[in-house]
């Protein structure tokens, strides 16, 4: 048995904004919705999505005799959604002014950053109770993470599928630690979700790819489309103005436009850790110069962000398609 209330504590001084622990348990109630979504074809043929069902839903399938997920949450809100999600001056040249980048890959991939919170707070707990034995996970492994983040009391899902932070909004990002000893008390799963009327996110999607609330659809979605290496031609694909595919509305990788209507982002605070701190601005870097980039200069000034996934070849290609067409 341990201290929750310490852990929490702990958490919060690796540099986390929130922390919460929840039980663990199979997330049955959660599996016919699943099931629907894949059967629908909303995963867009990703195969990772549909393998390791039954682990999704149970962690003990991950970690031999787990009794507790920690959930750990960090704001990654840099604020410069506020400029990119500016309606495009001329949708015909949507790569103009600039091309739009999604404000989380700005900063240092957050796989990295988060992994190494994770393991010096594991490494923390294991020194005050060298019992513990753990996983720790970051967007990286089969879990449900932001259920778990409800079950853990740090928000609710909102009707764009992202967690919302009642404190922090929805530009956070999530990691969990699933240990095999139990704690002393767990939080109040988050009691209701607070999107009440409101429908900004569906609304604001410019391809529909929120279909229903809560329900997206990852075929239509630009960050799907613009991130998932297999997918990059796909994206190239659908970069011209001419494609009849969904379209990029001028976003080179990612997309924070259901994110940037959300009432719960207005005013939530900016993120506090140095390793979130935007390593470029993308309103300076207009279409030419990304596709004048070389690869050392992309290297330096981009090398350690979420970019490297898709590759500098990858996002001139699709630049590139749409000046050859005009
Ligand atoms: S990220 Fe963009 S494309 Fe995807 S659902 Fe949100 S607004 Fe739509
Ligand atoms: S924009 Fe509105 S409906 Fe969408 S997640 Fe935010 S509060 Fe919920």
């Amino acid at each position: 048995m341990i201290e929750a209330d310490w852990i929490r504590q702990k958490a919060l001084e690796t540099g986390f904004s929130d922390c919460g622990i929840a039980r663990c348990r199979r997330l049955h109630e959660r599996e016919e919705n699943l099931v629907a979504w894949l059967a629908e074809g909303n995963h867009a043929g990703l195969s990772y999505l549909e393998r390791n069902l039954d682990k999704r839903l149970d962690p003990s399938l991950l970690v031999e005799n787990a009794q507790s997920v920690i959930v750990c949450l960090v704001s990654y809100n840099n604020g410069t959604w506020k400029e990119s999600c500016r309606p495009l001056p001329d949708p015909q040249t949507p790569w103009k002014p600039a091309p739009r980048i999604a404000s989380y890959a700005l900063a240092r991939d957050y796989h990295q950053t988060i992994k190494e919170m994770l393991f010096s707070l594991l490494g923390t707990i294991r020194q005050r109770y060298p019992e513990v034995s753990g996983r720790c996970f970051t967007d990286t492994a089969p879990l449900l993470e932001k259920s778990w983040a409800t079950e853990a009391g740090l928000g609710w899902i909102g009707k764009n599928s992202l967690l919302v932070s009642p404190r922090f909004g929805s530009f956070v990002l999530l990691g969990e630690i699933v240990i095999d000893v139990p704690m002393d008390h767990y939080a109040t799963p988050f009691p209701e979700e607070r999107c009440g009327n409101c429908r900004r996110c569906l609304d604001a999607c410019p391809n529909g790819a929120i279909v229903a609330p809560c329900r997206l659809d990852l075929r239509k979605c630009i960050s799907r489309l613009t991130i998932e290496r297999p997918t990059c031609t796909e994206a190239i694909s659908n970069s011209s103005s001419h494609s009849t595919g969904p379209g990029l509305h001028g976003w080179l990788f990612g997309c924070d436009l259901c994110q940037s209507v959300c009432p719960h982002n207005q005013h939530a605070p900016l993120y506090t850790l140095p390793a979130f701190a935007p390593l470029f601005r993308p309103e300076e870097m207009t279409r030419e110069t990304w596709l004048t980039l070389s690869p050392e200069t992309f290297g330096t000034r981009m090398g350690s962000t979420p970019l490297v996934r898709c590759g500098l070849e990858n996002l001139q290609q699709r630049l590139a398609r749409d000046a050859r067409e005009k």
